[in-house]
């Protein structure tokens, strides 16, 4: 921070045309957050006598965006060429993607995110060396790859459990340096069948055994479940995410709720896949309603008081890293979440999942971590957001971006 910011106290003041803390509260008007050292000290409203060391009056200032579900491997592209070629890629051309995504991410704001896996478990390796901080000091949370049940839908993100040993057993052998397990705990949704469901790939008795190891390890669960039972099993062995969720249906979102279960709707794949090339009219009918289902799902969760995370599934079709958080933050917002509380889904929320020691709130004493974005709250996500300047620990950043 340029000492010339900063008053005689080392503090400095910057004045905000709106502030959203991420707490979910409406914006505030016209405040103050007064930074010392890397913290956030005071927000106080703002007052025509005071000195401001930077005004950012026409601006929402916000906590940076994170993500609870990413492929750092893949991209979005809908080229078939591009996705084929992505699943073979040799580990060095699997670091360039990584860091070009996060580079993504952080030009759009993004601080954090958590990768869902892939088969060689290339972002955990990426993570293991330092170089990924240095590019863009995105904060990453690996999982090596994700485990799925043989002969079952995974292998395109991770590997089957071996049969010769115990679930836990299996875990353990990829244990070193890993943020979080990844389970795959269903198929994906189909585009011919609207709300066609597979049945679960983990029984009960497996679930319980993986989560109870991960958390001997004090490793979250994250949990790909989409339809009724899978989610189910899910929720009762005790995860702590269940990513995607379509088709749960109403009795698992209580039960979420009951159970303080996360959920990450991942929305923005199925809206991707709606308007993809190649699909068939009635593809086309299916991906539209499950999308609709989807939402309406997401209104019900957010009635109900289930904790819903943002999540993008980036690196799927059509679903671009860093630009598909903006996108999926509009599409809570559709399912009726006020832009305020959406805001909360993809910081303080992800933030808690991520057991982050940032809280993605602005709050006084929390790290003065925040985004700039030009506008009014309103005028700021009518289009999607340039971001004006991004602050980490009260610094401005600027990376290899164009922050
Ligand atoms: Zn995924």
């Amino acid at each position: 921070m340029p000492s010339s910011f900063m008053n005689a106290d080392g503090e400095q003041r910057v004045r905000v045309g709106w502030l959203i803390d991420g707490l979910g509260g409406p914006a505030q008007k016209d405040m103050v957050l007064v930074i010392r050292a890397d913290r956030i000290a005071s927000i106080e409203p703002w007052h025509p006598a005071q000195s401001m060391a930077l005004d950012f009056s026409n601006a929402t200032v916000l906590p940076p965006l994170m993500d609870a579900h990413v492929h750092l491997v893949f991209s979005g592209s809908v080229d078939p060429n591009v996705r084929s070629a992505q699943l073979e890629q040799s580990s060095v051309q699997a670091q360039a993607v990584i860091i070009k995504h996060l580079e993504q991410h952080w030009r759009y704001g993004v601080a954090a995110v958590r990768d869902g896996g892939d088969r060689d478990g290339a972002v955990l390796r990426c993570k293991q060396h330092k170089f990924l901080s240095a590019v863009a000091p995105v904060h990453v949370a690996a999982t090596c790859w994700a485990w799925h049940v043989k002969g079952r839908y995974g292998k395109i993100v991770g590997r089957a459990l071996p049969d010769n040993v115990s679930p836990a057993q299996a875990l353990s052998l990829r244990r070193e340096g890993i943020d979080h397990v990844k389970l795959m705990q269903s198929g994906i949704n189909s585009i011919d069948r609207f709300g066609e469901q597979s049945r679960p790939q983990f029984g009960r008795e497996e679930l319980q055994a993986l989560v109870a190891w991960a958390h001997d390890q004090m490793l979250p669960v994250m949990v790909h479940a989409n339809g009724e039972a899978a989610v189910r099993l899910a929720v009762e062995a005790g995860c702590d995410s269940i990513e995607h969720g379509y088709f749960m249906g109403h009795d698992n979102l209580k039960r979420m709720a009951d159970h303080g279960t996360v959920w990450v709707p991942t929305v923005m794949p199925m809206e991707a896949f709606a308007q993809a090339p190649g699909l068939t009219a009635a593809q086309r009918d299916v991906a539209h309603r499950t999308l609709e289902h989807q939402v309406d799902q997401i209104s019900k969760a957010h009635q109900w008081g289930v904790t819903i995370a943002l999540g993008t599934d980036a690196g799927g079709l059509g679903v671009d890293h860093g630009v598909s958080a903006w996108q999926e933050l509009k599409l809570l917002m559709a399912a009726g979440l006020p832009l305020e509380v959406a805001i909360h889904c993809a910081t303080a929320n992800v933030a808690n999942l991520m057991r982050l020691n940032r809280s993605g709130e602005l709050l006084p004493g929390q790290v003065a971590d925040f985004i700039v974005i030009p506008g009014s709250p309103g005028e700021a996500l009518l289009e999607l957001p340039q971001i004006q300047a991004m602050y980490l620990k009260g610094q401005r950043q600027n990376a290899s971006t164009n922050l």
